[in-house]
């Protein structure tokens, strides 16, 4: 019999973990294999992990929750849910009901008919989202498939399944800075995409502001690319190109004519274009380098501080 690990991450989500729960063991039964769902919590600081330590195994479902020791973020919550993972099959699904559990069936379907795939993405066709959100969303895949080289699919979530081979070609990108998705299809393999409908949101609100998503998405364009870097290099070619033209063109004023004209607001403008453009470059410069840094000191990705296993009791 097949086993299949889901991996739930889950932060604040006290009021979602029980329906959660409830949910997917009833679509769970009605499969022939046996699931492992691998709860992550990750920092929580409401009554998640007490909702987490009683959840109790199931016949055909056997119940590991992973307590982090703080709030790492969910990139670091599903990393270590994909350490923990033991099944032929790896399913990520989130703890708010979005993502209908139905869906698992179907991705484990296509897993076991068609041999050729090994991982299962499911993206979302329609959003239901402020307008706002789906243009800056719309708008980074863009710059992230025309700067970087692996495939970024619009709408793509990480409501996903994966074959073991892949599993473990992903655990071992053991990089800080997590961006997924392009983990997901930096490490090639065959991705079957699937269009789903998010559902709004069961209980609580979503733990993304705008900022954190932001930040998210400099994070992804910095982890797979480096074209933010040739282009400070290219603006840097094109404004000393400028200048020397300028420069000749200001000698032989010079000397054609003699006239010192008073050019007070072009210096201005100069000052200001070449400074504006020199932080940028030396910003972009700092992103990367910071990311260097948090490289080197090889901190762990995650800590984890306890682990239940269905019964209540501590591994
Ligand atoms: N999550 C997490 N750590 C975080 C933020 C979120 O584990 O720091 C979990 C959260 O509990 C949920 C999933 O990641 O199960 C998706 O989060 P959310 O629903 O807030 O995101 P959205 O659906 O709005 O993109
Ligand atoms: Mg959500």
């Amino acid at each position: 019999m097949k086993k299949v690990s889901v991996i739930i991450p889950c932060y604040n989500e006290e009021e979602n973990i029980i329906d959660f729960y409830n949910t997917i063991s009833k679509v769970l039964i009605k499969s022939n294999k046996e699931y492992e769902l691998i709860f992550v919590d990750d920092g929580s600081r409401d009554k998640t992990k007490e909702l987490l330590k009683k959840l109790k195994s199931k016949k055909n479902i056997i119940i590991k929750s992973l307590i982090l020791s703080r709030n790492f973020g969910k990139e670091a919550a599903m990393y270590a849910g994909l350490k923990e993972s033991s099944g032929q099959y790896v399913a990520i699904i989130d703890a708010d009901l979005q993502q209908d559990p139905e869906y698992l069936l179907e991705m484990e379907n296509i897993l076991d008919e068609k041999e050729d795939y090994d991982s299962v993405a499911l993206f979302q066709d329609k959003r239901n989202e402020a307008r706002s959100l789906k243009f800056f969303k719309k708008a980074f895949y863009k710059i992230m498939n025309s700067i970087s080289e692996v495939d970024f699919i619009s709408g793509a979530s990480d409501f996903r399944m994966f074959r073991r081979n892949m599993v473990d070609a992903i655990v071992d990108i053991s990089e800080k800075n997590r961006f997924s998705k392009g983990i997901f299809s930096w490490v090639g393999f065959n991705t079957y995409y699937l269009p789903y409908e998010a559902k709004k949101r069961n209980k609580g609100t979503s733990k993304w502001s705008f900022w954190k998503l932001f930040k998210y998405a400099i994070s992804g364009i910095v982890s797979f690319s480096t074209a933010p870097l040739t282009i400070s290099t290219i603006l840097g070619v094109l404004m000393s190109f400028i200048s020397m033209l300028y420069l000749i063109f200001v000698v032989f004023q010079k000397l054609l004519f003699g006239i010192a004209i008073p050019g007070y607001p072009t210096i201005i403008v100069l000052i200001l274009l070449l400074g504006g453009i020199q932080l940028l470059s030396l910003g972009i410069i700092g992103e990367y380098l910071a990311r260097t840094y948090i490289e080197t000191k090889n901190r762990p990705i995650y800590i984890l501080k306890d682990k239940y296993e269905g019964t209540g009791k501590k591994k």
